[in-house]
This record gives C-alpha cells, structure tokens and sequence, in this order.
C-alpha cells in the first residue's frame, strides 16, 4: 500500500503536516479532478503482478492486488458510485483484445457492488503510446484525446460519484485529461488507479 500522506486532489506524496494538500502543483493549478486514489506503489511484486497482467493476460496478479485491497475498495467505492474505465487507443485494443482498465473496473465492481459505465468517456482518435513518449509531449499528445459522449449522458441522471479508473499512473496527464473531458457533467470527478510510479511528475 502506498503511505498515506498524500495531496487529497493529485495523489502525489506530502510531508504528514501537509496532507491532504492542495499541494504547490494543485495551488497553482487545481486539476480537473477533485480526488486521486491510488492502491499500490508501482514497483516490486505488486509490478510484476501488473506486467503479468498486462503483457500476458493473466489475470491471477491483478485478482491478488485487489483480493489484499478488498475493505479498502468498499471504504473508496459505494454501490451507487459510476466507474469510467479510461478508453484505449482502439489500434492497441484490436492488437491485444485486452482493455485493462475495463477488467479493472469489472473486479472492482464484482467487490464494490458500483456500476461500470463504458460509453461515457470516449477516445478521440489515435494516439501513440503515451509510454513512449516524455511528460511535455504527452500533455500535447493527450490535449484532444478524450470527449464525453453526450449521447450516453443526455437521457441519464448521475447518482452516487462518478470515477474515472486506469490501472497505472505515471505522470498523471492521463488521468488529468479523461477528467476534464467530464467537465460538461459539473459534477466531481475522483480519478482512481491501481498504481502510481514512484517518480512523481
Ligand atoms: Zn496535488
């Protein structure tokens, strides 16, 4: 588990007295998301757990995460809350079939009893992967990359609190720009992850 002192708004590590923030990044420019949890540090054991996850398809690292974390997911998580899985580039989802942050919300769900909501947050067009590129030019890569499909949202009424959930944070640009695609819904948005790298950008 990560410590818990940390800013409430972008999730980064603070001094005890200083948590829960704003921390001086949100200070001088409050995210577009009112809370940042994240489960694990991304190293050690729980990394390999994910990358077995992720790069070969086995669920069982992923099952272990969250089956550990389970009273903390029902404290973060409340039934009536809506999980928004971050979309994926579409070119990488034909190529491995895999969605990671949809499986993830579909386990949390399974422990929290919250709703998965897949059509709210859509991708706009194809990006390359953010991991390959640095933390400047992953903000302009990701400028445009999500909207909120008004179609999904016209006719619904949002109860309970509305998540947007991805399986690792590393810069926090990601996350960052999924939530202000939400915007238009003025409601707050959480971000949660499974993970956050260590380096903190
Ligand atoms: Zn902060």
């Amino acid at each position: 588990m990560l410590d818990p002192h940390r800013c409430k708004f972008c999730g980064k590590s603070l001094p005890a007295d200083l948590a829960p923030g704003p921390c001086g990044g949100c200070l001088r420019k409050p995210p577009p998301q009112a809370q940042t949890v994240s489960l694990y540090g991304y190293d050690g054991p729980v990394r390999e757990a994910i990358l077995n996850w992720k790069l070969q398809g086995r669920d069982a690292g992923l099952l272990w995460l969250l089956g550990a974390a389970e009273k903390r997911l029902v404290q973060i998580f409340r039934p009536e809350d809506l999980l928004l899985p971050v979309p994926m580039p579409l070119n990488r989802m034909r190529k491995t079939g895999q969605h990671h942050a949809a499986d993830l919300c579909r386990h949390i769900a399974g422990i929290t009893g919250s709703r998965v909501e897949w059509r709210l947050l859509k991708r706009t067009g194809e990006q390359p992967r953010q991991s390959s590129l640095a933390g400047s030019k992953r903000r302009r890569n990701l400028g445009r990359a999500f909207s909120l499909s008004k179609n999904a949202w016209q006719d619904k009424e949002i109860q309970g609190r509305i998540w947007v959930i991805d399986d690792i944070l590393t810069t926090g640009t990601t996350v960052r720009q999924a939530c202000k695609a939400l915007r238009p819904l003025k409601q707050p948005i959480h971000a949660f992850t499974l993970a956050r790298t260590k380096r903190e950008g």
